[in-house]
């Protein structure tokens, strides 16, 4: 995407963050970056799980919860074939999922939830690993040398939202950890909209921010219901 959007002729600003967004009374807004104050007359916020204080409305309208994945050193060809023969990656049907795939360059990777949403810390890692190992038995002496982990944006019902947040401001958030497609899908949505196509005719409602109730205890509520998921998972009750 980021190719598409210079070929196309954009120009990005990474190292840039911006700390505030003021509405202009004509449409678009003014947004202040490293001190800068920027016009624009059409805003995309697309800042999903990391919104925090830039509108703290759609902040609280979601909650953070942590994805994680880790990644082996290139396996020889013969494991690769025995794990995966399909190189299908997969995903399980659970509630809280591990899900796999063997990279091009013949890496083992695995995700799944993590504990915390700012970094990989070495608990879910661990937890990774002994799911790969558990499902996988021949990755007990593997190597695994990367691993990662985000915030993602999950709302009430795991669908995402498109919202006009004042004229000429928009946003699309809240994939649920499935935005790689999603999100792309709603950049056209946002396209349009922005195109001047009505609301009503956009392929995606627009609607309301819609505060989460009981907003500030959410991330203690968020663990707790992946807990819950969990022993529910473990105890075999279909997700
Ligand atoms: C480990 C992991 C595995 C995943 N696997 C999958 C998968 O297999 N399939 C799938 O569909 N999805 C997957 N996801 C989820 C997917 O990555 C997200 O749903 C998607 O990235 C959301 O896209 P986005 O552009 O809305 O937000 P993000 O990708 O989170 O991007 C937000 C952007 O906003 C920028 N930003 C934040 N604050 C500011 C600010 N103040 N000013 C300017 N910029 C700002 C950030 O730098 C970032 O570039 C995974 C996520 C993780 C972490």
């Amino acid at each position: 995407s980021w190719i598409a959007a210079t070929d196309a002729g954009a120009a990005i600003h990474d190292r840039s963050p911006v700390t505030a967004i003021a509405p202009a009374p004509g449409g678009g807004a003014t947004l202040t970056v490293n001190g800068h104050a920027v016009k624009a007359r059409h805003v995309v916020l697309a800042t999903d799980a990391y919104t925090d204080r830039l509108w703290p409305a759609v902040a609280q309208s979601y909650v953070n919860v942590s994805s994680a994945q880790i990644a082996t050193d290139p396996l020889p060809r013969a494991l690769q074939e025995q794990l995966l023969p399909l190189r299908a990656g997969i995903s399980e049907t659970r509630k809280i999922t591990y899900y796999c795939r063997i990279d091009p360059e013949g890496r083992f990777v695995i995700g799944g939830r993590g504990h915390s949403s700012e970094q990989l810390d070495p608990s879910t890692s661990e937890q990774l690993r002994r799911a790969a190992v558990a499902r996988f038995p021949e990755l007990a002496d593997a190597t695994w040398r990367h691993g990662w982990a985000c915030r993602v944006g999950m709302t009430m019902d795991d669908l995402p939202r498109v919202h006009r947040l004042a004229p000429g401001v928009w946003t699309a958030y809240g994939y649920c950890g499935r935005g790689v497609a999603m999100g792309t899908a709603l950049g056209r949505v946002l396209t349009d909209a922005i195109r001047g196509v009505p609301e009503g005719d956009l392929d995606f409602p627009v609607t309301p921010i819609e505060r989460m109730p009981f907003y500030p205890a959410r991330q203690f509520g968020a663990t707790l219901a992946i807990n819950w998921y969990r022993l529910r998972d473990a105890l075999g009750v279909p997700a």
